[in-house]
């Protein structure tokens, strides 16, 4: 089980100002008044993870996760996050399992779309998908329940259920990488 160790963000939805949270292991609690950004943290986490509908990220465009401006500060350009992730029980892909360390970083820039590296190489976003995918983790992971998911669980179609579970057992990997060999 991959564990998190940093999430960092920097013009990131709310976040235009360089953030970090900690994540030790054991319960990590955010709290705070409605709006400060509890909900964009959870999204950034799973962004970075490789996330491909701006629809989940509660936005029309994935531009819409940069940091659009408030008042008394301009609009950015680009947004960035950045995950550390414990490998020491050496459970990533070959083609990133050197280290004991893994350092994922996801970019936007305005119009131009995403790039990702891990540990400073560039890599597509189907590596890092695949790196989370049997993880418990990873951005369409039921181990991350969004604002309104349980009502949306509720009513899920028998076959979107059926996803859920097989996330849950761990076996959504396995299809993502057979998939992956087909293609090959
Ligand atoms: P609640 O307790 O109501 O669930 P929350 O702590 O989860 O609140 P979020 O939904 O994470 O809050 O944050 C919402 C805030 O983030 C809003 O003020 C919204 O304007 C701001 N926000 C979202 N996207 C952007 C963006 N691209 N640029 C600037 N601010 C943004
Ligand atoms: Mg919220």
């Amino acid at each position: 089980m991959v564990q998190f160790h940093r999430l960092r963000l920097s013009g990131f939805k709310s976040f235009v100002d360089p953030t970090e949270l900690l994540i030790e292991p054991g319960m990590t609690g955010i709290v705070g008044p409605n709006g400060c950004g509890k909900s964009n943290l959870v999204e950034a986490l799973r962004w970075v993870m490789g996330e491909t509908s701006a629809k989940r990220m509660r936005g029309s465009g994935m531009d819409d996760v940069i940091f659009g401006g408030t008042g008394a500060r301009p609009a950015r350009n680009l947004a960035e996050v950045t995950l550390s992730v414990d490998n020491s029980d050496r459970l990533a892909p070959a083609a990133f399992n050197k280290d004991d360390d893994l350092e994922i970083v996801r970019r936007i820039e305005r119009e131009k779309g995403s790039l990702y590296r891990i540990n400073g190489r560039e890599v597509r976003a189907r590596d890092v998908q695949l790196l989370f995918a049997d993880a418990a983790s990873g951005a369409q992971s039921p181990a991350i329940v969004g604002q309104g998911r349980i009502g949306a669980i509720i009513n899920a179609k028998p076959s979107e259920r059926r996803a859920l579970l097989e996330e849950a057992a761990g076996i959504s990997g396995l299809h993502s990488r057979r998939h992956e060999a087909e293609l090959r």
